[in-house]
């Protein structure tokens, strides 16, 4: 467990990404935190070291990543793990047989998968709902519920749920209020400050930002949880490697600074597309006719670089997808350069074709993350490729 240094609470969001968690080397006074690679520790005599025994337990430019990320986050402790579904696992192992886990019905397709396809059999029970509705929700909970697990805005569908709706039935059922804050990052969602007891990446996306690595990292405020995470760090040992780790690092310093772009690119063209396709075609929760466009304004300070749009038909999705030279395609999203995928037989691929009818996914979607190049020139690229439909 890392918690975070008194003192890395001071400054602004910037400041912090660039500082927090670092301090220069011992050694040699290296302002860049050393990549420690090393599995073991030399310990003076029994029980006698400098607090690090081995290294799937801790590693310092591990910590150096968590307690930046725990930071940013508002949080106390941050836990690293090896990909974003390696640090849900670990934070699923929280829970037994038995417990109940309400969870939001159009969460990242790698969640539902690992909870229907693994989880389930382990004993977990799963209600999946529409979060948007906060009452939904409230019916949803039953005597066994645990937790309330939810992501926003959503993937690729770009709804928002209400996180201090969220925090006061998670608080009257006793259950762990959990956020994916993949898409928003903490520069512009802070989950913990809502009520969430759990905030949770991916860090192969925003966090990191430059697409060269795989990340998850959790962060929470309560002491007796971060114990029990850290038990589970250790024991079940989904860490990532050091160097994993200092990529990450190296991406928080320009975390605040890349999302201020994200944002400008992800609104100039959303209003593009507006005028091209019109309002039901763009999926932003930026727009004034989205739906959840005034909870956005309340829980989020901007609105990012991901939005969704509707082409009307699976020829049309590949003809625009083939066409684009800016964007590429491919998974993933969050890094410097513009992406651009099909969530309905990519990220939502392993999702039965039953349920992306009822969460409204369809196979003439696209989804964009908007990166960080000129603006001008993904505006004309979106241009020349919708020419083609
Ligand atoms: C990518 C992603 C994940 C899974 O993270 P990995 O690092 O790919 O394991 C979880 N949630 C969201 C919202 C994601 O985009």
């Amino acid at each position: 467990m890392t918690r975070i240094y008194d003192e890395d609470l001071a400054g602004g969001l910037a400041t912090r990404a660039i500082h927090a968690g670092q301090r220069p080397d011992e050694v040699s006074g290296a302002i860049m935190t050393p990549l420690y690679l090393t599995s073991t520790y030399v310990q003076e005599s029994i029980g006698v070291n400098k607090g690090y025994e081995y290294a799937r337990g801790k590693n310092p430019t591990r910590q150096a990543l968590e307690r930046n990320v725990a930071t940013l986050e508002g949080g106390r402790h941050g836990f690293a793990f090896s990909s974003g579904m390696g640090c849900l696992d670990s934070i699923m192992k929280l829970f037994r047989a038995g417990d109940h886990i309400v969870c939001a019905e159009n969460v990242y397709g790698g969640t539902f998968r690992l909870f229907d396809r693994i989880l389930r059999h382990l004993g977990l029970s799963f209600s999946y709902v529409d979060t948007s509705d906060p009452q939904r929700v409230a019916e949803a909970m039953t005597p066994a519920t645990r937790a309330l697990l939810v992501e926003t805005p959503t993937n690729p569908l770009m709804r928002l749920t209400d996180l201090r709706a969220m925090s006061d039935i998670a608080k009257r059922h006793q259950a762990l209020l959990i956020v994916d804050n993949t898409f928003a990052t903490p520069v512009f969602q802070r989950p913990l400050e809502l009520g969430a007891d759990i905030v949770w990446h991916s860090t192969t996306k925003y966090i990191n930002g430059h697409s060269d690595m795989i990340g998850g990292l959790a962060v929470v405020l309560e002491d007796d949880l971060a114990d029990r995470l850290q038990f589970i760090l250790n024991a079940a040992g989904a860490v990532p490697g050091p160097f994993d780790a200092w990529l990450a690092l190296r991406g928080t310093k320009t975390l605040p600074l890349r999302m201020k772009q994200h944002d400008i690119n992800g609104r100039a063209v959303a209003n593009f597309l507006l005028g091209r396709l019109g309002e039901e075609r763009v999926i932003y929760p930026g727009l004034a006719h989205h739906p959840h466009h005034e909870l956005a304004k309340q829980q989020m300070s901007a609105f990012g670089g991901m939005m969704t749009l509707e082409l009307g038909s699976i020829d049309n999705a590949r003809r625009f997808l083939e066409r684009v030279r800016v964007f590429s395609l491919a998974e993933s999203l969050g890094g410097v350069e513009s992406l651009t995928n099909h969530p309905y037989s990519m990220t939502h691929g392993s999702v039965p074709a039953d349920v992306k009818q009822a969460m409204g996914l369809t196979d003439g979607m696209v989804r964009l993350s908007c990166g960080i190049e000129d603006t001008e020139d993904l505006i004309a690229d979106l241009e020349q490729a919708l020419e083609g439909l």
